[in-house]
């Protein structure tokens, strides 16, 4: 079963001409397959080491109404990502790169992405590159477009950050904000190394 549409905005790469069945290869479960396959190991333009589907970026791979055209689901990572047109333009060349016109790219804004998105392989992918994973999120996410007022200490995470290199949890928070916003720049008091904290959201 399709979830209904919720297309906020189509890309402006979108092919101009019309999906005509015969632009379209393959059959649908072709094009399917060979679509996740072109789009699944796209990396984050910011954090390289990371597809866009272990971001959870990357929400969905489907075939519109007329069976032929590749709709790729993104959904940004917060609202005013500067990453999300440069993903909408690697999405697109991708698709042209595997010769699958008609595409259009759907930018979907709910349910809101959260961290808790990010797979566990994109979780270790993160660590290997040195940036410690987000905690999670919601405490249980019934509803992952919900989430729970929580009350904690200002400028504290929930839980202990644990350090990227050695794994000691001795760590300390020296900025909110590391290379780029949604980042915070930590540092370990054993290993005394600084890491990069990829902040729950
Ligand atoms: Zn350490």
């Amino acid at each position: 079963m399709r979830s209904p549409p919720d297309i906020a905005t189509s890309s402006p790469f979108a092919p101009a001409f019309p999906a005509s069945p015969g632009a379209a290869t393959g059959t649908p479960e072709d094009r399917l397959a060979r679509a996740w396959a072109a789009l699944e190991a796209i990396p984050d333009p910011e954090i390289p080491v990371v597809s866009i589907r272990d971001l959870g970026i990357l929400r969905d791979v489907r075939l519109g109404d007329d069976g032929l055209t590749v709709e790729a689901v993104i959904t940004p990572t917060y609202s005013g990502c500067p990453a999300m047109s440069q993903i909408e333009e690697d999405v697109g060349r991708a698709l042209d790169a595997a010769a699958l016109a008609p595409w259009r790219v759907c930018t979907v804004l709910a349910p809101a992405w959260t961290t808790d998105w990010i797979t566990e392989a994109g979780r270790a992918s993160l660590r290997a590159y040195g940036i410690a994973p987000p905690g999670q999120c919601t405490a249980d996410a019934p509803a992952r477009h919900v989430k729970p007022l929580r009350f904690v200490p200002r400028m504290q995470p929930a839980a202990a950050v644990a350090c990227p290199r050695c794994g000691s949890t001795h760590t300390q928070e020296l900025s909110r904000f590391a290379s780029t916003a949604c980042k915070a720049l930590y540092r370990c008091l054993d290993c005394r190394e600084p890491f990069d904290y990829f902040k729950p959201y």
